[in-house]
């Protein structure tokens, strides 16, 4: 897996007429060469992987490489001080040649430090970007695996949320709920800080979770996702406490329709702002066009938000971006209305040769049947 993974960015390496890479993105040393930490650094030439390594994490990574998960070719380098000098050590070893690095993950203080020390050295320094995050984009079948299980794992989770909305719970107690549900589900943590956005709290997509109390016939959007195995799972759900009101059911079916037009709309080879159109055209004939205000969608794997996006095409974009095979992405159209609140739907789905197949198994209605069981008759 790791050798077929290394052997790609080789050619890419070699196609971008380069003698080498430095990697210093953590998800992407993960996928190269299964590291998982905060620190290290890889030089991936044409038939070694240096890894520059300090003491915390040497005898894991001496572990990894004595175990069926070792990386091929894989030297360990020691950092004894600063990652700087022994990567310009490790540099100058090379002899020369055009050496890339990940320019969207490497500050302009560490590049300057890094020119600095190498001084007039025969090494060639040359931005690069996405060179490990395109191949990324494209999961192969144990990525797919861990994915799947990530996401159908949230099941259980939505269900103990929707067991938990009742009026007089605070949003940080449904988000407290969330959070331990996915410990007791098996996941090493949530995938990003937990959204209980509820009543006008929902017009805001960026909300957290606050110490506002939910109110009866509030709709409260669930956002939430865990890492299970290194992968992403996301998931948001909009719920009503207590019958909803007539406008909640309105705007929440136009959303569902959105999702829905979204997620048939996904084929290999189409245009991921075409995804996002068809979204985008059901609020639209719905009125609630200028209520959406974010993209459809995001790639998902070792990262939360990762390749590709599922937006509208943006004038930077050299190339258009097209769905693939394997592909892991979330559809997630909402609807903001300020002072009123909001919906947001989404779910994780696999690309596969006839469409995509949603790994996300979650009730999808407005008050789910778990929701509030406890005190329902509270709200009569
Ligand atoms: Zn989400
Ligand atoms: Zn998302």
């Amino acid at each position: 897996m790791l050798a077929r993974r290394l052997t790609d960015l080789r050619t890419s390496i070699q196609d971008q007429g380069l003698d080498a890479l430095i990697v210093t993105h953590q998800p992407n040393l993960r996928y190269l060469l299964n590291h998982v930490g905060t620190a290290g650094v890889a030089v991936v030439t044409a038939n070694d992987v240096e890894f520059l390594v300090d003491s915390r994490y040497l005898e894991a990574v001496r572990a990894r490489q004595a175990s069926p998960q070792a990386c091929p070719g894989l030297r360990i380098r020691l950092v004894p001080g600063s990652y700087d000098d022994a990567l310009v050590e490790c540099l100058g070893a090379l002899g020369g040649g055009a050496v890339g690095f990940e320019s969207r993950h490497v500050s302009v203080a560490t590049y300057d430090a890094w020119r600095n020390r190498l001084g007039p050295a025969a090494v060639r320094l040359r931005p690069t970007e996405r060179m490990v995050e395109a191949a990324r984009a494209v999961k192969d079948d144990f990525e797919v695996s861990c994915l799947r299980r990530a996401a159908a794992g949230l099941t259980a989770v939505a269900d103990a949320a929707f067991a938990a909305l009742r009026p007089g719970v605070s949003e940080r107690e449904v988000a407290g709920v969330i959070e331990s549900s996915l410990r007791d589900g098996g996941y090493e943590r949530p995938a990003f800080d937990v959204i209980v956005a509820s009543g006008p709290n929902a017009a805001l997509p960026h909300h957290r979770a606050d110490t506002r109390r939910v109110e009866a016939g509030d709709l409260v959007v669930l956002d939430f996702g865990g890492v299970l195995d290194g992968y992403c799972s996301d998931l948001t759900r909009t719920v009503s406490v207590g019958p909803p009101s007539e406008d909640a059911r309105r705007v929440h079916n136009a959303v569902l329709q959105a999702q829905r037009a979204a997620i048939a709309a996904v084929k290999p080879g189409v245009e991921t702002s075409a995804v996002d159109r068809a979204a985008r055209a059901v609020l639209e004939s719905q009125g609630l066009g200028e209520a959406f205000r974010h993209g459809t969608g995001h790639g998902l794997g070792l990262e939360v938000h990762e390749e590709p996006r599922v937006a509208r095409a943006s004038a930077g974009d050299a190339v258009p971006s097209l769905l693939r095979v394997g592909m892991v992405v979330t559809i997630e159209p909402g609807a903001y209305l300020p002072g009123w609140g909001g919906v947001r739907i989404e779910d994780d789905l696999v690309v596969t040769v006839d469409g995509a197949d949603v790994l996300t198994a979650v009730s999808y209605d407005l008050q789910p049947r778990s929701a509030g069981q406890q005190s329902r008759s509270a709200w009569i």
